[in-house]
């Protein structure tokens, strides 16, 4: 390859972070960054927190400087789409209908909001959140009006009520499982967090589905399956995001959850990579593929692509980790638990500063760190020693995380 091009297809954090990669290891030749978003790169998580509030500067939220991308010679080519990919001719098209050739090809098309379509979904005033775009009118509306319904009590329509409560908002939280986040997390660390909304002010309405959206033009009122009618001036909704795989299927790619990869991040097609919310990657710790829809697996699976490019070896085998914060509760969750046999609690439960342990077998499947810090690299420890631990130790405050992990990992 003579002056070779690297395409990334999705200007965001983890395409964003393949570029700077790309340059960090001294790759000269082209490096082309292509995304739909008129914005330069940004990191999504300030939208559901500080920047929606108000509180933060749009600057903080971009991955990086204005002229970050001249200054390394990235050519980011913003508020374009690539329509399609040629894996023959291994050339894609933008939507302008010109072409550009690639010797290697990375995806990070991410993901998009699932959107409701119950009747009323058409009439105005209905909120999705993905984009700085969504968040400015969010905001806008968050200043404006008094009553919001948030539809989902997942990660985002949680964080969401909880900016929209800090904000002096009613929120009514509709959501059809008992607790939030009930299903990946099980009832004890729904209950928490259904107590924390509820201590907050929270309207919960949970167990309870969202049959339609009603309103003259605009939404006024929804009304949920068990018939209970909830007004409102606006509703936000947050109900779970799905990969956005079109470019990659009309490739002819293997589509499983997401873009198929290997453990280097690469489909069966050489030279084509996919990293982030997109990617169904193989995990060889796991021994499975996982998708993984949070903002570290896009800060470090990008820079994996990118090396993988270049022609490394070593497979991407980060153990899962995202964090939320809502309210003045914070929390860090590392681990991949999909079914256990216990779920053990270390520190205050009632005073929600504690780590929560999933446990099969007695081995640490995963951890949750609510308001206590410093010790997710512990954690992760205990999950790939993959010893079983004692419990009475592992739920006792004086015994250190880290010495049953240090054990452990010897
Ligand atoms: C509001 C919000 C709050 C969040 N908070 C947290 C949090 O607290 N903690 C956490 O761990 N995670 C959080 N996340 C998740 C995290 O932001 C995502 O995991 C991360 O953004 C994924 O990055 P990505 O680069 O893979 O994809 P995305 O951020 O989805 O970006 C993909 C980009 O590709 C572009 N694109 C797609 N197709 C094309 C195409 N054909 N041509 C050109 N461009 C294309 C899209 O326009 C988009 O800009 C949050 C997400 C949201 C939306």
């Amino acid at each position: 390859m003579s002056n070779p091009t690297f395409l990334i297809v999705g200007a965001s954090l983890a395409g964003a972070k393949a570029a700077e990669e790309l340059r960090e290891r001294g790759f000269d030749g082209r490096v082309v960054l292509v995304g739909s978003e008129p914005e330069r790169p940004y990191e999504r998580p300030p939208l559901t927190k500080d920047y929606l509030r108000g509180e933060s500067e749009r600057e903080k939220a971009y991955v990086h400087t204005a002229d970050y991308y001249a200054e390394h010679e990235i050519e980011l080519i913003t508020g374009t789409t690539v329509t399609a990919v040629d894996l023959n001719e291994a050339q894609v098209t933008l939507d302008e209908g010109q072409t550009l050739a690639y010797d290697r090809l990375l995806l990070t098309t991410g993901a998009e909001p699932r959107r409701l379509s119950v009747p009323g979904s058409e009439l105005a005033e209905i909120y999705y959140l993905r984009t700085l775009a969504d968040c400015d009118a969010l905001r806008e509306r968050l200043d404006s009006a008094e009553r919001v319904a948030v539809i989902g009590a997942g990660w985002i329509g949680s964080e969401l009520a909880a900016s929209a409560r800090t904000m002096g908002l009613d929120v009514a939280l509709i959501d059809p499982l008992e607790l939030p986040n009930e299903r990946i997390f099980g009832p004890e660390i729904g209950e928490f967090y259904r107590d924390v909304h509820a201590q907050h002010g929270i309207e919960l309405h949970l167990g309870d589905g969202l049959e339609a959206f009603e309103g003259d033009g605009a939404v006024q009122r929804v009304r949920t399956s068990a018939g209970k009618v909830i007004e409102c001036d606006f509703a936000a909704v947050g109900i779970g995001v799905a990969p956005r795989t079109e470019l990659a299927r009309g490739a002819g790619l293997e589509i499983d959850n997401g873009i198929t990869v290997d453990e280097h991040l690469q489909s069966a097609a050489e030279g084509v990579f996919a990293a982030g919310d997109a990617a169904n990657a193989w995990h060889p710790f796991f021994q499975q593929r996982i998708r993984v829809e949070h903002w570290a697996n896009a800060l470090n699976q990008g820079p994996a692509a990118a090396r993988a490019m270049l022609g490394g070896l070593a497979g991407y085998e980060r153990i899962p980790y995202f964090f939320s914060d809502q309210y003045d509760v914070g929390m860090e969750y590392s681990g991949y638990a999909t079914s256990w046999d216990q779920v053990v609690f270390r520190g205050d439960r009632d005073g929600g500063e504690f780590v929560a342990f999933w446990l099969e077998g007695g081995r640490v499947l995963a951890g949750m760190n609510v308001n206590v810090w410093d010790v997710n690299e512990h954690v992760q420890a205990l999950i790939r020693s993959r010893e079983p631990v004692d419990v009475a130790e592992l739920t006792d405050v004086d015994t250190p995380l880290e010495a049953l992990a240090g054990e452990r990992s010897r």
